[in-house]
């Protein structure tokens, strides 16, 4: 998944710890190689590339895909599973110190039919689910286990079971503008913390910075803040909430955010203007 992934369980035996890092890796290698666009024996890899005009998708996928689904619709269209022609020339672009030469793909929604998906303009990059979802069912995995005490950070998202010790986990956010400095402490156990920013992953041309996170209208990279972090019980929820926040307008996110039970968002949207949803201040550091 493009990042290093941590997992630490506490309070259990040596073999207890071998089994469960084992079926860890085995979730996680599984996730991989559905959805990693850029691997050719990924289910994902063969979809973008398929002649056929109804593509049938395994039934993990088209979990995924339906929740993409859900997001573009809430985010009007922001929020985009379907736009990986786009998000390919930015990361060649990047690592090409360039800026893309092409960026005129057009951009639809993933049509979905039953477990089939129709071939029509598909390009699909699930970079901004995949690390969340995988993460989810990490963490079923070792409930299931029954280790109930447990810290996952896959690049970012961070995953909290219960402290082995202390009355909760603390988790610094990162300043955006200051980086390995923290602007805001959240504290909790049993619950996802994950951050999106377009400080994380960019490269810079003539003064200018270029990050990851693409607004489907323009084809360039969202600026309507600098990072969003979201807490909810659920990784996969809040891996996607990240993302979509962030290429909403400030206003416009705080509108969809209130409207979702189990997640909380803190906006920076600049150094003078930081929004919070509602709920945000119960996991606050005092
Ligand atoms: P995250 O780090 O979870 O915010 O996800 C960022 C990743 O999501 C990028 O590296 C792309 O793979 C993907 N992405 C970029 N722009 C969009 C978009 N508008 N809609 C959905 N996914 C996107
Ligand atoms: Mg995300």
């Amino acid at each position: 998944m493009d990042t290093y992934i941590n997992v630490k369980i506490y309070d259990v035996t040596l073999d207890e710890a071998n089994n469960a890092f084992n079926e860890v890796d085995k979730i996680y290698k599984y996730y991989e190689l559905m959805t990693n666009a850029y691997d050719e024996n990924s289910e994902i890899y063969k979809i973008n590339t398929s002649k056929d005009k109804k593509i049938k998708v395994s039934n993990d996928l088209l979990d995924i895909l339906n929740m993409g689904n859900k997001w573009y619709d809430k985010s009007n269209g922001q929020f985009n599973i379907n736009m990986g022609n786009v998000i390919k020339a930015w990361k060649k672009a990047r690592e090409e110190g360039k800026l893309p030469k092409k960026l005129d793909y057009k951009i639809s929604k993933l049509k979905i039919k039953d477990d089939y998906i129709i071939n029509d303009n598909v390009n699909l990059d699930l970079g901004a689910i995949a690390k969340g979802y995988a993460t989810e069912k990490v963490g079923d995995k070792l409930e299931e286990l029954n280790i109930s005490n447990y810290l996952v950070n896959a690049g970012g998202n961070v995953l909290l079971g219960r402290h082995p010790t202390k009355q909760n986990f603390t988790v610094g956010i990162e300043d955006p503008k200051k980086q390995g400095e923290i602007y805001n402490t959240v504290l909790g156990n049993n619950i996802s913390v994950v951050t999106s920013g377009g400080y994380e992953r960019f490269y810079e041309l003539d003064g200018k910075k270029y990050h990851h996170i693409i607004d489907p209208k323009t084809k360039y990279p969202a600026e309507n803040m600098l990072s969003c972090t979201v807490i909810s019980k659920s990784s996969a929820l809040a891996d996607i909430l990240s993302t979509t926040l962030f290429l909403l307008t400030p206003d416009e996110a705080i509108d969809l955010i209130e409207k979702i039970d189990d997640a909380e968002a803190i906006l920076y949207v600049s150094k003078d203007k930081i929004l919070r949803s509602s709920g945000f201040n119960k996991y606050e550091q005092k």
